[in-house]
């Protein structure tokens, strides 16, 4: 049996500088990447093992903040060259964007190299990076109790045969509810969760941004989590890389069933941890409101969600 103490997180995604507008403010340098809002999530809950690359430009201040958070930054490359670099512009209704410049930077060359202190990592996130990037790093860990894959459109677009063959190795997909009618092309979310779910995983999340999350297990689970109703959104950005951290930092938390799996319940808990960081992310900009966050913080808005979305069981009909 594992160590509960020693569970670590290995994570690999971008780290990156982001500009982003939204109908009422703008930002530009802010830290941003995938990877970053993923690490400063989890690192609430357990160590994370952080794979990434950034350029020379990338200041100190943000590692000294994860170190002091316990992410683990063996695996992070700095290379001489530019940080990747995004920008993106947000609608009216702030759940839907546009990319209005990617700029790759030292991320061009990028290959995840896994230090062996992070082989023995227990779970294993494959945040939205190139699918082959995924797959070199499923390729360096074994042994992980479980493996998340997130992805975005421009893999789904782009490089479809190889998301197709990382989907087939994972055992958690999380993806948004338009990324799965784009993958499966079907309009129902519940039949493209479902073929999603015969290519071999055990479950699927489907984030349905401003209105909370569902969880379809391999297993029949169906499960739907409300979102946290937040008066103002300031930036959305890294809400879904904030989600896994929630989720994939509540699952290290606890152990596995005696069958090796994880109990149902503690997966739909994880779904809830996942949208209460992700709603705690969209109240600034980059990792701002993560910062200072506790799990205290976690357990209020927990609380509050049990009590919006728990109605009466024994309801009967008195008419025939
Ligand atoms: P999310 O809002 O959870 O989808 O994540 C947004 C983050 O993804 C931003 O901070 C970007 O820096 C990062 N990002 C945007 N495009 C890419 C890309 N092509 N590859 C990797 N990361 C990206």
């Amino acid at each position: 049996m594992e160590d509960e103490k020693t569970l670590s997180i290995l994570v690999v995604g971008s780290v990156a500088f982001d500009a982003i507008e939204t109908p009422f403010t703008r930002v530009e340098q802010a830290l941003g990447g995938a990877a970053s809002y993923f690490a400063t999530a989890a690192s609430l809950y357990n160590q994370v093992n952080l794979v990434a690359i950034v350029g020379s430009d990338f200041p100190h201040e943000y590692l000294d903040f994860w170190r002091s958070r316990s992410v683990n930054l063996a695996g992070l490359q700095v290379e001489e060259g530019k940080t990747f670099f995004w920008r993106g512009r947000y609608h009216m209704d702030m759940n839907t964007r546009d990319t209005l410049d990617t700029q790759l930077g030292v991320y061009a060359d990028f290959h995840p190299v896994i230090p062996d202190q992070y082989r023995d990592s227990s779970l294993v996130f494959l945040a939205n990076i190139q699918p082959e990037l995924q797959m070199e790093v499923l390729e360096q860990v074994s042994g992980a109790r479980l493996t998340v894959l997130d992805t975005m459109e421009l893999w789904i677009m782009t490089a479809r045969p190889q998301l197709t063959e990382v989907i087939k190795r994972v055992d958690v997909l999380l993806m948004s509810e338009e990324e799965v009618r784009q993958y499966t092309n079907q309009a129902s979310v519940v039949i493209g969760a479902r073929q999603l779910l015969d290519m071999g995983l055990k479950y699927g999340v489907v984030k349905l941004g401003s209105y909370g999350a569902l969880l379809f297990g391999a297993d029949g689970t169906y499960f739907s989590a409300p979102s946290y109703p937040l008066e103002e959104v300031i930036d959305p950005t890294g809400a879904g890389d904030a989600f896994a951290g929630g989720f994939l930092g509540y699952l290290s938390t606890v152990a596995l069933n005696e069958d090796g799996g994880y109990a149902v319940d503690d997966l739909k808990r994880a779904v809830v941890h996942g949208n209460i960081i992700g709603s705690f992310t969209c109240g600034d900009f980059s990792i701002g409101a993560l910062r200072n966050l506790t799990l205290t913080d976690v357990a209020t808005r927990y609380k509050e969600l049990v009590r919006y979305s728990h109605f009466d069981p024994n309801w009967v009909s008195t008419r025939r």
